[in-house]
């Protein structure tokens, strides 16, 4: 820790991913000697710039853009880049080091990575969204590519950025290179279901985690955090499985909707308007509470798919929680839960499905859209959903199988930390000390 001062989210995903790995580390000694547990904390390359632009005012600005490459032993970097004022090196890193694991547990062949700015894109108009895309691209298309490292979305990067910043790189390279970015729209190289996937994905992980309990999504109570890409597919996809999802949020509030939620208005003012989650209350009629600030898990419910940012859900919030009797939280977001939430969960013996396999469904998806471009092909929407299916089963699967075999039945904290590192440091053992 002592080596990266001050990045308190990257030393707490690291000591989430340690702690599991504890009887790994005891029946693998070849790990340790081979310096595996040191090298996979050490970014393969960090690179910081500065990405100057100019306001519609002409007023410049100067944001630090950041792209962390951190293991390549699988595959190209890949993930995500992220524009919110409250990026800098420790969250990058953090996310960067979850997406090598999480990569991992996918089975597709990619490595981890993470990018983004503390650039802060609310309230931007369009032409300043896109000026500072192609500032940020001007910099970062020297060291990506389809086979180096392959960025995507995340917070306050969806299909128009990624499209900002994909022409920006084909006007520099003079090359349609497909593969070098994931989340493009359709017409160009973009997935069907991507979009989706993450969302979807969450929701089939915590379908998998309730039915070896017997039960289903079928009739269950949803809280969803967030109102981003994230929570309004998830929303969906939950509803499409017969449970009633009554609350979403924002960074300055949240709704509860007794009814369930009206996709159909949300996706309006989220996505179309871009407005805030307090005008969902405002239109959607009286029996709608809109709560300024506070908690979303105060609401009571039975599945809870935290999908905002990191850190969401505190102690205080899993005790709320459990003494709700919720039964399975799914996380869509990256780390919404603290360390100490992370060890209530686990330790209640309630269904807590960690984000790095719960969300994997969003960058698996993107795996089967560098599929698609390497072949110049493009699937449907059934077939590619099959398959973001049959990857979040046999994720969930993975997870029950090694948390068993380490002598952690039910825990699916341990069987994702160990089953992603196990691939990991199988291939970087086979590579050698580089
Ligand atoms: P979006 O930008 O689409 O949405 C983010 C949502 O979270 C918004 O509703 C936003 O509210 C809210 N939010 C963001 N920061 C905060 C904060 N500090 N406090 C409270 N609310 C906040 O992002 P995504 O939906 O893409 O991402 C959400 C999470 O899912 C992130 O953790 C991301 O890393 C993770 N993820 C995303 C993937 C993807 O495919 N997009 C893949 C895997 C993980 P507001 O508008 O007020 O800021």
């Amino acid at each position: 820790f002592a080596r990266n001062p001050g990045e308190s989210e990257f030393h707490q995903s690291v000591s989430e991913v340690f702690e599991a790995l504890d009887p790994v580390v005891d029946r693998h000694p070849q790990y340790v000697e081979a310096g595996i547990l040191h090298r996979l904390c050490e970014p393969e390359r960090q690179i910081i710039f500065r990405v100057p632009w100019a306001d519609d005012q002409g007023v410049v600005h100067v944001n630090r853009g950041f792209r962390v490459e951190f293991n390549s032993a699988l595959g190209p970097y890949k993930g995500g880049i992220r524009f919110h004022p409250s990026v800098y090196l420790g969250i990058v890193k953090f996310l960067g080091f979850e997406q090598i694991f999480k990569n991992s547990l996918t089975g597709m062949p990619i490595g981890g990575g993470k990018g983004g700015s503390d650039f802060n894109p609310a309230g931007r108009s369009d032409g300043e969204i896109m000026r500072f895309c192609q500032s940020f691209m001007t910099e970062l298309h020297r060291h990506i590519g389809e086979h180096t490292d392959v960025p995507a979305g995340d917070i306050g990067v969806g299909g128009r950025e990624i499209g900002y910043m994909f022409g920006q790189y084909k006007r520099l390279t003079n090359r349609f290179e497909a593969g070098v970015l994931t989340g493009k729209g359709l017409t160009w190289g973009g997935s069907l279901v991507r979009t989706e996937a993450t969302g979807y994905g969450a929701v089939m992980f915590a379908d998998s985690m309730l039915r070896t309990r017997g039960e289903s999504m079928d009739g269950q109570r949803v809280l969803v955090s967030g109102s981003g890409n994230v929570a309004l597919h998830a929303a969906e996809k939950a509803a499409a499985l017969g449970a009633t999802v009554v609350t979403a949020s924002d960074s300055k509030g949240y709704i509860v909707d007794e009814k369930g939620l009206d996709l159909e208005l949300l996706k309006q003012i989220k996505e179309v308007e871009r407005g805030r989650i307090s005008e969902y209350a405002e239109r959607r009629g009286g029996h709608v509470r809109y709560v300024e600030g506070g908690s979303v898990w105060d609401v009571p419910g039975t599945v809870a798919i935290p999908s905002a940012t990191q850190n969401e859900l505190d102690d205080d919030a899993a005790k709320t929680l459990l003494n709700n009797g919720v039964k399975a939280v799914s996380e869509g977001a990256n780390m919404p839960s603290t360390e100490a939430a992370t060890h209530l969960f686990v330790e209640s013996g309630i269904l807590f499905g960690p984000g790095k396999a719960a969300n994997a469904g969003g960058v698996a998806t993107s795996a089967l859209e560098m599929q698609q471009n390497a072949s110049r092909d493009s699937w449907n929407f059934d077939y590619t959903h099959e398959r973001l299916e049959q990857i979040m089963r046999d994720i969930h699967d993975r997870c029950v199988e090694t948390a068993e075999e380490y002598g952690t039945p039910g825990n699916y904290v341990a069987g994702a930390n160990i089953a992603g590192f196990i691939k990991v440091a199988d291939a970087m053992l086979a590579q050698g000390l580089v």
